[in-house]
C-alpha cells in the first residue's frame, strides 16, 4: 500500500515574462488501488499540475508539498521520481527523433527497474503488452513518437505505463484525440495496468466520456488553480450534464 500526498501546492509557470502563479493551493491524497479523476475547463491549470508534481524545470513550485510514501518527491530528480514509482503520461507527449522505440522503452526499463531487463524476456515483454495496445510491430523500430498520429502517441503511453509499471500514474487528457475504437483500446489498457498492479491513478480529463470505460473511485472538480469540489462519479455526470459553470462562474459545457 502506498500514498501519494499532495499538499496545498502551490506553483507557478516560468515564461519570457516571467513566472505566473497557476497552482493555488491543491490538496489530494491518492492510495494504491485508488482512481480519482481531475476534471476541469481548459487552463484550469491541470497540466501544470501533472508537471509539477512530474518536476518539469518550466514549473516552479513555490510552496506545498507533494510526498510518497512520506518521501519529498520536490527534492528528488527527475529520474528519482520515476525510480520511485511516479509516472505521466503527457497531453501532448514529446517527439524524440532519431531513438526508436524499442531502445528508448528498453532504457526507460532499466533505468525505472535499476537493471536491465533480460533481452529474451523482455522482448516478449514488450511483444505481447503492443499486441494488447494494437500497436503493430513495425512501431518498435520507429523514432519515439515521431509522426505519429494523436492515437498512437496515446497508445504509445499506455504502452509504457504498462511496461514501467509505475506506483502512481498521472495521465493526462489521455483520452484527447482518440475515435471510440482507440478509447477502447487505451482504457482496457489502463484497466489491465490499474488492476494488475493496484497503482494509484490521476486521471485528468476534459471529457466524462473515458469515466464510463475508466471508473473512477473519486471525481474532483479542478478550477482556478486547486480542487473546487470532490465527490463520487455522480459528480462526472453532473459535470456533463451542467458544465463546469458553477465551478467558474464561466459557461463552459463539459462535453
Ligand atoms: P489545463 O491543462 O487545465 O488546460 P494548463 O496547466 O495547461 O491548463 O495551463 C494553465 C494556465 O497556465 C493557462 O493559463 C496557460 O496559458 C498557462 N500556461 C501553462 N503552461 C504555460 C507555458 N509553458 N507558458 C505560458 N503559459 C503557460
Ligand atoms: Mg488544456
Ligand atoms: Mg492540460
Amino acid at each position: 500500500m502506498a500514498t501519494l500526498e499532495i499538499k496545498d501546492l502551490h506553483a507557478s509557470v516560468v515564461t519570457d515574462e516571467g513566472a505566473k502563479e497557476i497552482l493555488a493551493g491543491v490538496n489530494l491524497t491518492i492510495r494504491s488501488g485508488e482512481t480519482h479523476a481531475i476534471m476541469g475547463p481548459n487552463g484550469s491549470g491541470k497540466s501544470t499540475l501533472s508537471y509539477a508534481i512530474a518536476g518539469h524545470p518550466r514549473y516552479k513550485v513555490t510552496s506545498g508539498e507533494v510526498l510518497l510514501d512520506g518521501e519529498n518527491v520536490l527534492e528528488m530528480g527527475v529520474d528519482e521520481r520515476a525510480r520511485a514509482g511516479l509516472f505521466l503520461a503527457m497531453q501532448y507527449p514529446v517527439e524524440v527523433p532519431g531513438v526508436s522505440m524499442s531502445n528508448f522503452l528498453r532504457s526507460a526499463a532499466t533505468a525505472v527497474r535499476g537493471e536491465a531487463p533480460k533481452l529474451r524476456h523482455w522482448v516478449k515483454e514488450v511483444k505481447d503488452e503492443m499486441g494488447k495496445l494494437d500497436i503493430a510491430g513495425e512501431f518498435a523500430d520507429r523514432s519515439v513518437n515521431e509522426g505519429f498520429s494523436g492515437g498512437e502517441k496515446k497508445r504509445h503511453e499506455i504502452l509504457q505505463l504498462s511496461l514501467l509499471k509505475p506506483k502512481f500514474a498521472i495521465l493526462d487528457e489521455t483520452d484527447s484525440g482518440l475515435d471510440v475504437d482507440a478509447l477502447h483500446v487505451v482504457s482496457k489498457g489502463v484497466n489491465e495496468f490499474r488492476e494488475n498492479n493496484d497503482a494509484g491513478i490521476m486521471l485528468i480529463t476534459h471529457y466524462s466520456r473515458i469515466l464510463k470505460h475508466v471508473e473512477p473511485d473519486y471525481v474532483h472538480v479542478f478550477a482556478e488553480g486547486r480542487i473546487v469540489e470532490s465527490g463520487g462519479k455522480e459528480l462526472a455526470d453532473d459535470l456533463e450534464a451542467n458544465g463546469y459553470m458553477k465551478f467558474t462562474g464561466q459557461a463552459e459545457p463539459a462535453k
